[in-house]
C-alpha cells in the first residue's frame, strides 16, 4: 500500500457500481476515509461489506439530501462526482423529459454537490483545500459519438461547469477537473448492449464488437483504469493540475 491519499475524506456519488465503485475500492486502498453514496442500497451493502467504508444512500437529484448529506460529512477534501445516465438516441428522439432528466442527473447533481461541499474545503470553513472531480466524457465536446444526442450534450456542459469551478477558485486551494473515458467496461455498458441488440435485431456479441471497435487499442477500458486516473487527481501529486479534461479512452477522440 502505497497510502497516497492517507488522510483525505472523500465523498462520492453513484459508488454502488462501475467506475463510482472502482474509485470506492481504490481511494480505500490508498488509505482515503471514504463516504460512498448511491441510490441503490442493495449496491451499497456490498459496497460496505466488500470495500470497508461508510456508505450512505443518496439521490444525486435530491437537493435537500445533498445539503443534508454535506452537513453530516462536514468538510471532505475530495468530491467525486460519477452519478450519470445514458439515454440512447439523436435529437428527433430526445423528449423533453429525457432532456430534463439527463440535466438534471448528469449536470444538475454536480452543480449541487459542488455548491453543497465547496464551501467546506475553503479555509475560512476550516478547510484545508481541495479536488473535485467531475465524471464527463470522452462522448460530447470532444468527440461526437451517434446515438448520443443528450447525453453528450449533458458531458460536454460537463466539461464547462468543471472548468468554470477550476477558474473561479484556482487560488483558494481548490482545483476542478473532469475525466473523460471512453467505453468502459461496467453493468450499465452491458445493459446498454443487451438493450441495443434487442432494438436493432443485431446479436449481442455483434453490439458488444462495434463498442469495442470505437476504441482504436481494440478493447474496452477498465473501471480499475479510470479509478487509477481518479487516485492521481485526488492527491497531491496532481497539485498543479485544473480544469482539465482528462481524455482516457483507448485512442478513440485521437
Ligand atoms: P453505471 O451506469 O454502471 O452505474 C451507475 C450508478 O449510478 C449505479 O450504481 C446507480 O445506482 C447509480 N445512480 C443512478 N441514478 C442515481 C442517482 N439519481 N443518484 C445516485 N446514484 C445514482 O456506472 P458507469 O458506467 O461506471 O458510469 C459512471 C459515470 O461514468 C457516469 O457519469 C457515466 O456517464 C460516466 N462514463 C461511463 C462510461 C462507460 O463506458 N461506462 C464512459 C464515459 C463516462
Amino acid at each position: 500500500m502505497s497510502q497516497r491519499l492517507q488522510g483525505k475524506k472523500a465523498f462520492i456519488t453513484a459508488a454502488g457500481q462501475g467506475i463510482g465503485r472502482a474509485i470506492a475500492e481504490a481511494f480505500v486502498r490508498e488509505g482515503a476515509q471514504v463516504i460512498a453514496t448511491d441510490l441503490n442500497p442493495a449496491l451499497l451493502e456490498a459496497v460496505a461489506r466488500e470495500v470497508g467504508c461508510s456508505t450512505q444512500v443518496l439521490d444525486a437529484t435530491n437537493a435537500q439530501a445533498i445539503q443534508q448529506a454535506a452537513a453530516t460529512a462536514g468538510p471532505v477534501n475530495v468530491l467525486v462526482n460519477a452519478a450519470g445516465y445514458v439515454h440512447a438516441g439523436t435529437v428527433l428522439d430526445c423528449t423533453e423529459a429525457d432532456w430534463d432528466f439527463a440535466f438534471n442527473l448528469n449536470v444538475r447533481s454536480q452543480f449541487r454537490t459542488i455548491q453543497a461541499f465547496l464551501p467546506g474545503m475553503l479555509a475560512e470553513h476550516g478547510g484545508s483545500g481541495g479536488s473535485i472531480i467531475n465524471l464527463a466524457s470522452v462522448a460530447g465536446s470532444l468527440k461526437g459519438a451517434p446515438n448520443r444526442f443528450v447525453y453528450g450534450s449533458t458531458k460536454a456542459a460537463v466539461i464547462g461547469l468543471t472548468k468554470a469551478v477550476a477558474a473561479d477558485f484556482i487560488t483558494r486551494g481548490v482545483r476542478c477537473n473532469a475525466i473523460c473515458p471512453g467505453t468502459v467496461e461496467s453493468p450499465s455498458l452491458r445493459d446498454r448492449i443487451a438493450a441495443q441488440a434487442a432494438a436493432s435485431g443485431q446479436t449481442v456479441a455483434a453490439v458488444e464488437a462495434a463498442f469495442v471497435a470505437r476504441q482504436p487499442m481494440g478493447r474496452l477500458g477498465r473501471v480499475s483504469e479510470i479509478a487509477a486516473l481518479a487516485v492521481y487527481l485526488a492527491s497531491d501529486e496532481s497539485a498543479f493540475t485544473t480544469g482539465t479534461a482528462q481524455v482516457i479512452d483507448g485512442g478513440w477522440s485521437n
